[in-house]
């Protein structure tokens, strides 16, 4: 081959017209984006269950220089309104928590919103801030992280409607009020003021099919 023929510009000129075809070999590698933000939509399909572990460790080195410590997390399955929880046990151990039952029903973005939410809190605590809830220094780094990916970090995440659907108890009121409860937990409503008032009792009307509590039962 003659390379005389090719003058640089011609290089050029060949490399942007089709950039796709640089790549010698003919199967297509898988890449993985380098430059999606960590809460960008395509991780929905890329990454539906994500590795809290791995996630992270890959937020500690990208928002928070590698400075935070080794914890303790983990999946709960409390079922609560709130969807994580950060707290350092006496021993100086950091134990951070969050909420499947929650989690489960939203898209992995809220996962790596609350992981972060509470890994601020990790930094809160081990710069032994004062402000270590929701104060100045939690509202600062939100902020610079939210900017940094487009995420939305909330110092109060309000997740009413999943928390809604996690009521799967259902009672109703035999009396004549007819009320009727629902809880996430398998526990009556109490009756005491209620008998009072209106003389019913509660009686369950639902019960979900899938209750950790039956598949408990049947393993
Ligand atoms: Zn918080
Ligand atoms: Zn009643």
């Amino acid at each position: 081959m003659d390379l005389s023929k090719f003058n640089t510009q011609n290089l050029i000129t060949k490399v942007r017209a089709k950039p796709r075809y640089r790549n010698h070999s003919n199967r297509k590698p898988y890449q993985k984006p380098k430059e999606l933000s960590v809460v960008d939509p395509q991780w929905e399909v890329l990454d539906p269950k994500p590795d809290i572990h791995a996630l992270y460790k890959e937020f500690n080195v990208k928002f928070f220089k590698g400075k935070l410590p080794e914890v303790d997390l983990k999946w709960s399955n409390r079922v609560t309104k709130g969807s994580g929880i950060t707290k350092r046990t006496t021993t100086g151990k950091y134990i951070v928590r969050l909420y499947k039952p929650l989690l489960d029903l939203r898209p992995r973005s809220t996962t790596v919103e609350i992981l972060l939410h509470e890994m601020i809190h990790v930094y809160q605590l081990t710069n032994g801030r004062k402000d270590w809830e929701h104060g100045p220094t939690f509202h600062y780094h939100k902020r610079r992280i939210n900017k940094l990916t487009g995420a939305n970090i909330t110092a109060y995440p309000d997740y009413e409607e999943e928390y809604d659907l996690l009521k799967r108890h259902w009672w109703q009121c035999n009396g004549p009020c007819g009320e009727i409860e629902r809880r996430t937990m398998n526990r009556p409503p109490s009756t005491k003021a209620h008998k009072r008032k209106c003389g019913g009792k509660f009686i369950k009307i639902s019960d979900p099919e899938d209750s950790p509590s039956k598949k408990r039962r049947k393993v």
